[in-house]
């Protein structure tokens, strides 16, 4: 009498691999264990985990995506500014829970019932639902340091930042509000231009907002425009480059038509660093470059410095 045993042998299993493979030691850890560096072999470029790490387009740095929102999505190694959307951009300027949006809910409406690639209604449905944003620009009342300001932040990731007859309207609101409230206005711009969806009515956004801007200027109240990555076309050709100072974050591009459009048109060479931030302060166009991490102290620098005039008891010298 004999007992067979039912073993993996018997059954001819013991050559088979397990149903669940485990990772490879290495794998799983080596990114978060150390700090990849830059060129060190393609092989590691697979075992990074995706939407950990970001690699920077400037330097070529892998860089911990952690460590990229706490520095405000600047590469720590090289200073590139990556794009940020604006609810994050407004909450590192202003202070805890002082900013009350306006016109949250204002939405684009297809008056000319535009279609191309797609229907300007369905892209307005897809970019709403991707960004959590009605349209390209997000404003409100909120203060930064000691000043209360009114605030306009653009996002290029809703339809490249363009400004239809919503982004104008907001801003336009958000001037005549500041004029109203004796506020200094601070814009912060990203965008290709006019969004052609609306055709004329976002052409018409260039003068309306820079309007507001002149009566808002009449009350001798500062206005504040940055410009960052990219501002282009219809937008750097009305209310962002009439700023009574205007700044600019390191490396934006800057300008009006594309530099294909100019090379093209010209027929001549165009010279290095053309329509960047730096070449145009060189060339008077801005005043100041100022990076992400330093711009909230900056701005409070520059307001205390327009504002003064207007605080109490200023012209007496108290
Ligand atoms: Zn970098």
């Amino acid at each position: 009498m004999s007992t067979t045993y039912i073993t993996k042998k018997t059954l001819g299993l013991e050559t088979v691999e397990p149903a669940v493979t485990p990772p490879p030691a290495d794998a799983a850890t080596a990114a978060f264990a150390k700090k990849p560096k830059v060129g060190s072999g393609r092989s590691r470029k697979k075992e990074i985990p995706e939407g950990l790490w970001t690699k920077c387009p400037k330097c070529s740095t892998m860089v911990f995506d952690k460590e990229l929102d706490t520095n405000l999505k600047v590469c720590p190694k090289c200073s590139h500014h990556f794009p940020i959307v604006a609810r994050e951009r407004i909450h590192s300027l202003v202070e805890t829970c002082s900013f009350s949006e306006m016109d949250a809910d204002m939405v684009s409406v297809d008056v000319l019932e535009f279609t191309g690639v797609a229907s300007y209604r369905d892209k307005l449905d897809a970019y709403q639902k991707s960004t959590q944003l009605k349209d390209a620009v997000i404003t409100g009342i909120g203060t930064i340091g000691p000043h209360r300001v009114a605030l306009g932040v653009m996002d290029f990731s809703f339809l490249g930042g363009s400004m239809g007859s919503v982004v104008g309207e907001k801003l336009t609101r958000l001037i005549e509000a500041a004029t109203d409230k004796d506020l200094p206005v601070v814009i912060f711009s990203t965008s290709g231009g006019a969004r052609m969806y609306e055709g004329m009515f976002s052409l018409m956004q260039m003068a309306k907002t820079c309007g507001a801007l002149a009566y808002h200027a009449e009350k001798k109240l500062p206005y504040l425009s940055v410009l960052t990555h990219p501002t282009m076309a219809g937008v750097s050709a009305s209310f962002a480059t009439v700023g009574d100072l205007i700044i600019a974050e390191p490396g934006a591009m800057i300008g009006f038509a594309g530099p294909r459009v100019i090379k093209d048109t010209t027929q001549a060479e165009l010279p290095p660093g053309f329509q960047t931030a730096e070449f145009l302060l060189d060339h008077g166009l801005i005043d100041s470059i100022v990076s992400r991490n330093q711009m909230k102290d900056r701005l409070v620098y520059y307001l205390d410095f327009m504002m003064h005039a207007r605080r109490p008891g200023a012209a007496s010298g108290n």
